[in-house]
């Protein structure tokens, strides 16, 4: 793939954010739950995790509302990238089915400073399927998702999914999947870009 840098966006959780490796850590230390990462087989993991739902809803409050607060890093390689893009051709674009976006930016921020304000839009749509609107209206072509079903929303209306690969999404499609975000950097047509 050459993708021109200004036609590729991303989802925030399981692709710029290691936010399901801090689920698993705060369900240890929080609740005494021992989940093995891996084993998060299904996106609605309450069907294969084994967890009290008030206890998963206590730990979602904490990384919707406070992403930059707790210990919620970005996956290796993300920041380099995405601060390459930013520069390349602003703003960069990350499309959240969160509810709320100024905690995003405040983690981005935090995390990757380089960054500036004025470089980066973050969309929240609140569900997952009001992202193909959005990417839509955005112009975008190309999205990095971690959720299969969004990919399948969005590909019947021509936008190219790549898939960030994690336990939950190896079955069911065959997308382009990305194991790490020098998987991503080496689609992107930076020369072309400049
Ligand atoms: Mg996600």
């Amino acid at each position: 793939m050459h993708i021109p840098a200004h036609e590729i966006a991303f989802d925030f959780d399981g692709v710029v954010a290691d936010t399901f490796r801090l689920f698993v850590e705060m369900a240890k230390t929080e609740y005494n739950i021992d989940i093995e990462y891996e084993d998060i087989t299904e996106y609605d993991f309450m069907r294969v995790v084994k967890m009290d739902y008030t206890h998963v809803a206590q730990i979602f409050e904490t990384l919707t509302n406070f992403p930059h607060e707790v210990d919620l890093k970005p996956n290796t390689g993300a920041a380099d990238v995405l601060a390459r893009l930013a520069r390349t051709a602003p703003p960069l674009s990350v499309i959240t089915a969160r509810h709320v976006g100024e905690p995003v930016h405040r983690w981005f921020e935090k995390h990757i400073p380089q960054i500036g304000a004025g470089l980066l839009t973050v969309k929240a749509t609140g569900e997952s399927t009001a992202k193909l609107a959005i990417l839509k209206s955005m112009g975008v072509k190309y999205f990095v998702e971690d959720r299969v079903d969004t990919c399948h929303l969005i590909a019947k209306e021509g936008i190219t999914p790549i898939v960030y690969d994690q336990p939950w999404n190896r079955d069911g499609h065959s997308y382009a999947v990305v194991k790490c975000w020098d998987d991503i950097s080496a689609m992107i047509d930076w020369e072309g870009s400049r």
